[in-house]
């Protein structure tokens, strides 16, 4: 009679030795490429992405996020832009 029942129950594995923070908060890969698995990076490649007009799901939702990141660096552009105007107004 055997009872294999301990089935792998304990499997943790803890990648404790990567604790540096290797991922920052800019990706340098394109983000359109890697909604296809591919690891290409940005840095002047942007109009050469052969997805730059994908229409996937993925990519859909990658412009839109971009978007609303377009809209907001430049409403905070605009914001102390408006800010340096009243500030130069108000000494003059
Ligand atoms: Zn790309
Ligand atoms: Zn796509």
């Amino acid at each position: 009679m055997e009872n294999s029942d301990e089935v792998l129950s304990t499997r943790m594995e803890k990648d404790a030795s990567s604790s540096s923070t290797t991922a920052s908060r800019t990706p340098l890969r394109c983000a359109r490429c890697r909604n296809h698995k591919f690891q290409i990076l940005v840095k002047g490649h942007k109009r050469y992405c052969k997805y730059r007009n994908c229409k996937c799901y993925k990519c859909k939702l990658t412009a839109d996020r971009q978007q609303v990141i377009v809209k907001q660096t430049m409403m905070r552009r605009n914001l102390t832009q408006d800010e340096k105007k009243i500030r130069a107004a108000n000494e003059n």
